[in-house]
């Protein structure tokens, strides 16, 4: 049979499963997969393929499995590692988007669970209706979508440990639902807690980039809706005081999600207030987010008090900001949308984002700071023109620091600038390696770069469990793969 003939089998045998509406082979609808959000593209597909239900994606996989045919999972698209290739030309491209339903919000139990290509933004407007609140990644929420959150970023601040369960079709199309509820005891209809009844699956699917199988369905454990927001804003001129205000603030709350503190270096600092620029200096921004006056009143003393015997500063213009954020509950979705627009401004994106141990944050962060001014030495002599530099960094838990360098350049036409762009993000990542770091983002061409890091235990578990579901090697091949 040759490839044309494959293809149209295929897609017949697809359309029994989804119908004719939701499979094609039509060359511009393929070709649009073939773009993401990054500059290393997305994935060059025979078929796509929507699905409407885990039964749906059940029946694809074991027709693919039996064919052994490569199939590639998307979400929103949002990766900014690009899109996992698979066999180019020969890929089913399994799109997520269509199973976007809220299945159940359980306001007795705390729990929402909704299918997992739902984008982060719908699923939080109907968390927040509902009177809870579910934490969404800061800039592309609507563009973002749970299960792709789920796989490719699972480092940093994020939904992690609130996730449940999540329901997962196997490559062979076994379906299968992780988490002590209904997945470990057949007899109950809830999930209410991870860990009870057997290992901690769930974890196992949390950041493979979509490789150990297909998320379709996830219950998350919610917190209440917060109605209250106050802020802190100060200005430090030492990095050493900062990393000492975020290890007290620490200690006494969990930044991660009710209270965190945002940190923006000097580039930043000059892109929200110009005139600035030379001036090496930090401001933070302390968030906090709660149910009473008197409760945020207090945080904010608090806060204030640790950080102004630290030596931060308040300005009269960040006062003004400070009293405009004590909005209401509604302020936080305001500045996300605020960053949507605010990164788009800004230009060509060298995205250079980081996770370090609280602990070697002052011996390594200068150094990141460092490398990206010597690569932009390089692009000016190239005759690239760097617009704005944007540090950013913020704990995400007691342990860890995650944040970003990036660098954001005048977009041209030029071919060159989108490379030497792509080799300033790869180079950067390899630099951040051999200083001991691992970047937060399990997907695309960074979960090589990744998998480069592994110690032969560590490898050889993943290989093992690889093998195990996926004997064929037909889900998102190539992913985790060194070159
Ligand atoms: C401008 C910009 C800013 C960003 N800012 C942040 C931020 O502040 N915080 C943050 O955490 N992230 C941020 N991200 C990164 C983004 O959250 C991650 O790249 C996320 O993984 C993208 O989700 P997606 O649905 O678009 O997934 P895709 O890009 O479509 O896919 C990512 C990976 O997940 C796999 N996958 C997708 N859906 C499924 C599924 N249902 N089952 C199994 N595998 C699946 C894919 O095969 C792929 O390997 C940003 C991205 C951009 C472009």
């Amino acid at each position: 049979m040759n490839t044309y003939d494959k293809q149209n089998m295929l897609k017949r045998a697809l359309a029994e499963v989804v119908g004719d509406q939701y499979v094609t082979t039509d060359k511009m609808t393929v070709f649009a997969y073939s773009q993401d959000a990054s500059l290393f593209g997305g994935t060059d597909a025979a078929v796509v393929v929507r699905p409407g239900s885990t039964e749906e994606v059940s029946k694809i996989m074991k027709c693919a499995y039996h064919h052994a045919v490569p199939v590639v999972v998307r979400g929103g698209g949002s990766s900014i590692y690009g899109q996992p290739k698979g066999i180019p030309g020969s890929n089913v491209l399994l799109d997520m988007t269509r199973m976007n339903k809220i299945l159940d919000i359980n306001k007795q139990g705390m729990t929402v669970c909704a299918q997992a290509g739902i984008m982060m933004g719908k699923l939080q407007q109907a968390c927040n209706q509902a009177g809870f609140y579910i934490f969404v990644p800061a800039a592309p929420f609507h563009t973002v979508s749970l299960g792709g959150w789920l796989s490719g970023a699972a480092g940093g601040g994020g939904i992690w440990w609130e996730t449940i369960s999540v329901t997962v079709v196997l490559p062979d199309g076994t379906i299968v639902k992780t988490g002590g509820g209904p997945g470990t005891n057949t007899r109950l209809k809830h999930h209410y807690s991870r860990v009870i009844g057997g290992p901690d699956f769930t974890g196992m699917f949390i950041g493979d980039g979509g490789s150990f199988g297909v998320k379709t369905e996830v219950a998350i454990r919610l917190l209440g809706l917060p109605h209250i927001t106050r802020a802190c804003i100060l200005e430090f001129l030492e990095l050493e005081h900062v990393l000492e205000l975020i290890r007290r603030h620490g200690e006494r709350v969990n930044p991660h999600p009710f209270d965190p503190l945002l940190v923006f270096g000097p580039g930043a600092t000059e892109i929200f207030s110009p005139g600035s620029e030379g001036v090496e200096k930090f401001t933070i921004m302390a968030i906090m987010q709660g149910h009473t006056e008197r409760e945020m009143d207090a945080k904010k003393d608090i806060f204030n008090d640790i950080a102004e015997s630290l030596g931060g500063t308040h300005t009269a213009e960040l006062d003004a900001i400070t009293d405009l954020m004590a909005g209401g509950g509604e302020a936080e979705e305001k500045m996300e949308m605020f960053g949507l627009s605010f990164f788009n401004g800004l230009g060509l994106a060298a995205w250079l984002p980081f996770n370090i141990p609280r602990v070697s944050f002052l011996e390594i962060y200068p150094k990141l700071v460092a490398w990206r001014e010597e690569r932009l030495a390089e692009a000016t002599k190239k005759g690239f023109e760097c617009r704005a530099r944007f540090e950013f960094f913020t704990p995400s838990d007691q342990c860890a620091v995650s944040g970003e360098v990036d660098a954001f350049f005048k977009d041209t036409d030029s071919p060159e600038l989108r490379e030497f762009i792509k080799d300033m993000i790869l180079d950067y990542q390899k630099y951040t390696h051999e200083l001991g770091l691992l970047d937060v983002y399990n997907q695309g061409v960074m979960s090589r770069l990744n998998a480069a890091c592994w110690s032969p235990g560590f490898k050889s578990l993943h290989t093992t469990v690889k093998k195990a579901l996926d004997p064929k090697g037909i889900l998102n091949p190539g992913l985790w793969v060194e070159t």
